[in-house]
């Protein structure tokens, strides 16, 4: 008995050419949104070291809570993940993610 030989895989499908284009420019501004993601994560982490100083431990794992938090560079109330996962303390103004 003949061994049938398996039909070579199709190509990936395309999408019709005036959605390729339109793909194109969302995928860009995503990857751009991600880039200053990054950048403002950075920044944020930049300030809040600088207006903490030392009491800022340097393995700190800095999450934005959303209480508006006048003393903070972004705005909003800041918890160390590393050491309060519960956001108990805000490392600028010391309250808790939980509020009544
Ligand atoms: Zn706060």
């Amino acid at each position: 008995m003949a061994k049938k030989r398996r039909p070579a895989p199709l190509p990936p499908p395309e999408p019709h050419p005036n959605l390729k284009g339109l793909q194109e420019h969302i995928d860009a501004a995503k990857r751009n949104l991600q880039q200053c993601q990054y950048a403002w994560d950075d920044e944020a982490a930049r300030l809040i070291r600088e207006q903490l100083g030392e009491e800022l431990p340097q393995d700190i794992e800095l999450t934005h809570g959303s209480w508006d938090c006048y003393e903070s560079p972004t705005a909003a109330c800041v918890y160390d993940d590393a050491e309060d996962p519960m956001h108990d303390c805000c490392v600028i103004c010391q309250q808790p993610e939980e509020r009544k």
